[in-house]
């Protein structure tokens, strides 16, 4: 076994069959250290989603194998996968991805609560949380009231509340201004790196671009380049 975090080793993904047949990810090598940040780069449809859905568990690979933290993804039975997803794994999307019915408070402490804490308990953390991303003022807000920056802040502080080793980030800034997709980063950033957590962005965004340790460029579900620029981090 490798001491790399994360090993993918020939990762084939294909959705659908015959005729409307579509190939996303053809033969992905994949090593990644702990700790470190990655960028996932290339044109729209070229498989970032694809690859990040691989690495979530929420999605497997037709053919290769991919071992996070020890354990090949596929072996993983449904219940599994489910604690996989849930308790090491946290997610950022584009679009947030907020329950528009749940205050800001609540809706960074679901995934505690769905991890078994009592609600005095997932509230105590999703609290720390909101103070970690600057809202614990707006805690009792719903979502409908913050700005797309401020949600993605809440959005961020919920990807964290279960302590997950791999943040995984799907164009996190790409439905914000440049100027809020910038603190948006460097908040990850910053969280990341006191959390020890691995991150993984997919973005088309050259600002992340620019203060990622690593690129990977992806085109047509291929890795074409694989760049570590030794920035950031320290
Ligand atoms: P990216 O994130 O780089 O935009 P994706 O991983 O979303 O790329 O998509 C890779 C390819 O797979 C694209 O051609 C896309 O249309 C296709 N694809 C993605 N998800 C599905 C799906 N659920 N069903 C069918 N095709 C899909």
């Amino acid at each position: 076994m490798s001491g790399s975090y994360i090993v993918g080793k020939g990762l084939d993904r294909t959705y659908g069959e015959g005729e409307g047949a579509t190939v996303a990810l053809r033969g992905v090598d994949l090593e990644v250290a702990r700790g470190e940040l990655v960028a996932l780069v290339g044109p729209s449809g070229s498989g970032k989603s694809t690859l990040l859905h691989l690495l979530g568990g929420m999605d497997f690979a037709d053919s290769g194998s991919l071992e996070v933290g020890g354990h090949e993804l596929k072996r993983l039975d449904d219940a599994e996968a489910a604690r996989y997803r849930r308790e090491r794994v946290g997610f950022v999307f584009q679009f947030f991805n907020l329950v528009p019915t749940l205050t800001a408070l609540d809706n960074v402490a679901l995934p505690a609560r769905l991890r078994g804490l009592s609600v005095t308990d997932a509230r105590a953390r999703a609290a720390r949380l909101l103070e970690e991303v600057g809202l614990d003022q707006r805690s009792r807000d719903f979502p409908d009231t913050f700005s797309g920056g401020q949600q993605q802040r809440v959005a961020i502080a919920r990807a964290l509340v279960n302590e997950p080793e791999l943040l995984l980030a799907d164009e996190p800034t790409g439905a914000l201004d440049r100027g809020t997709g910038a603190e948006i980063m460097s908040l990850l950033l910053e969280l990341v790196q006191e959390h020890g957590t691995t991150l993984i962005v997919a973005t088309h965004d050259e600002a992340v671009v620019d203060v990622a340790a690593r690129v990977i460029h992806i085109e047509d579900g291929r890795v074409m380049r694989d760049e570590r620029l030794g920035a950031s981090r320290s």
